[in-house]
């Protein structure tokens, strides 16, 4: 057993006002593409624009124009891959791809300074 006294810690009314809560928040707010580790990647010759993909995405970030869907907002894509899983079309009109793979293939500033 040890002699040491119990340290009393503190009621409710002495804690200091951290960490409230003041409002609602929604992905508008806040640039959930940030933190994604895989991006749909449109395939447009395949895409019946059967607009499923915009129906289920849960950050409207399908974007869609005169009825016909053209891309993403990778601001606020999140990758969750929810419109892949939903795209009807044999073979999918949506590929899931690693952003890892996208930035490594991304062109480097040493290859640009190179081509100058
Ligand atoms: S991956 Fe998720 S967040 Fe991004 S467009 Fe598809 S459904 Fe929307
Ligand atoms: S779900 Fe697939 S086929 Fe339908 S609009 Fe989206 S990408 Fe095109």
């Amino acid at each position: 057993m040890t002699s040491k006294k119990k340290e009393k810690k503190p009621g409710w009314k002495e804690l200091a006002e951290y960490d409230l809560i003041i409002g609602g928040g929604t992905a508008k707010d806040f640039k959930t593409g940030d933190w994604r580790t895989k991006r749909p990647v449109f395939v447009p010759e395949k895409c019946i624009h059967c607009l499923a993909c915009w129906v289920y995405c849960p950050d409207a970030a399908v974007i869609v124009k005169e009825g016909k869907v053209v891309g993403f907002d990778y601001e606020f894509c999140k990758g969750c891959g929810i419109c892949a899983h939903e795209c009807p079309v044999k073979g999918k009109a949506i590929m899931m791809v690693s952003e890892k793979e996208v930035r490594d293939k991304r062109p480097k500033p040493e290859d640009e300074k190179a081509k100058k």
